[in-house]
């Protein structure tokens, strides 16, 4: 939460920080709760918070305190009710969110770093490379804000947006804390999906941290070769020791993992591809959400035709695994994370 310029966001605070920074100013300690919940209801002001002391509230603006919320500076609305935001912050960096509606109700596609440093050939988030992490109070914001944006409640948070949540390990821990708290949001950890490249130490520490939180792990190949080729990270975490890490995961949690593969044309969508995938998982608690590639200007790769997209999924299903493929929602706006950005700031 340090060096990102946005030291002394509210948002950023835990209830017992919070606790402290109130008692430190000689107040008592049931106004951190006070201020927390005003916070998860969508304060925009200190000044919004009724019931808590003016002196107090006046003494924290006056040592820096602000509450974070970003900035919308580009909004895209598609037909099937998704909105797609281009957040700023107060420091300039921009970022996505998504909103989704779902037969199960609505959900969050947040963001938790500034562009991303993996490297994966196929997205644009990483095409900048990685400006900063984001803190858990702008994970916090980027909910608290589309909420306010749309109106609507949001019953699903998944970490899916720009960055790679184990290359900011500890601030996602701190979102999921800040929006877990029955004095916030209160939103249920089993509600909430952290998707990741395949960082490995990250998943062993995930499943000791916060078991109840999903995890997706975004695969994209059935080998090591395949891998390799559009993943650079898989070059530093082999697909076999993934895999070990995942099994464990399963075993320790006894959560199913999700595993997400794009198809993209001609590169990993072959009906060998789904068998050798097939292979690896057989009787596993795993499920595979294939995702049609989102094409990215500037990017080489096409996605998959939807023949064998059908052939990919049939092939998985007829050796027993479980499969979805991803509806494309917002497939008439600026689907895929990390192009907002990039259409306007060209
Ligand atoms: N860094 C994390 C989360 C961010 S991306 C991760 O890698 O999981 C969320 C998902 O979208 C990942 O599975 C990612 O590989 C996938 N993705 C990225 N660019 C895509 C594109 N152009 N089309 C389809 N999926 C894409």
């Amino acid at each position: 939460m340090s060096g990102t310029g946005t030291d002394k966001n509210i948002l950023d605070l835990t209830p017992d920080e919070l606790e402290a920074l109130v008692t430190r100013h000689g107040e008592k300690k049931f106004r951190a709760k006070q201020i927390f919940g005003w916070l998860g209801k969508g304060a925009g002001s200190f000044y919004d918070m009724h019931n808590v002391p003016a002196r107090l509230l006046s003494a924290l603006a006056e040592e820096g305190w602000f509450i974070g919320l970003p900035c919308v500076e580009d909004e895209q609305r598609s037909e099937d009710g998704t909105v797609k935001c281009l957040f700023s912050f107060s420091d300039g960096s921009e970022i996505e969110s998504v909103f989704m509606k779902y037969g199960y109700g609505n959900s969050i596609c947040i963001s938790s770093q500034v562009g991303c440093r993996m490297g994966c050939s196929f997205c644009a988030s990483t095409m900048d490379g990685l400006a900063r992490n984001l803190t858990g109070g702008e994970m916090l914001a980027q909910v608290l804000a589309m909420r306010d944006l749309t109106g609507e409640d949001i019953g699903h948070v998944v970490i899916m947006g720009m960055g790679e949540p184990f290359d900011n390990y500890d601030e996602v821990i701190r979102f999921i804390r800040l929006i877990n708290d029955s004095d916030g949001c209160g939103l249920g950890l089993r509600n909430i999906t952290v998707s990741t490249c395949g960082l490995i130490p990250g998943i062993k520490k995930f499943a000791e941290d916060v078991p109840q939180v999903n995890l997706a792990v975004s695969l994209h190949a059935p080998n090591q070769k395949l891998r390799e080729r559009t993943m650079p990270v898989a070059k530093k975490y082999g697909y076999d020791e993934l895999m070990d890490a995942c099994r464990k995961y399963t075993e320790k949690t006894g959560r199913r993992i999700t595993f997400e593969y794009a198809l993209i044309d001609g590169v990993n969508d072959s009906e060998d591809c789904a068998a050798e995938l097939a292979g690896r998982l057989a009787g596993w608690l795993a499920h595979v959400n294939l995702i049609p590639l989102n094409e990215v200007s500037g990017r080489e790769y096409r996605k998959a035709q939807p023949d064998n997209v059908r052939r990919f999924r049939d092939a998985l299903e007829g050796r027993g695994v479980a499969v979805t493929v991803r509806r494309t929602l917002g497939s008439d706006i600026d689907a895929a994370c990390g192009q907002l950005r990039r259409n306007r700031n060209r």
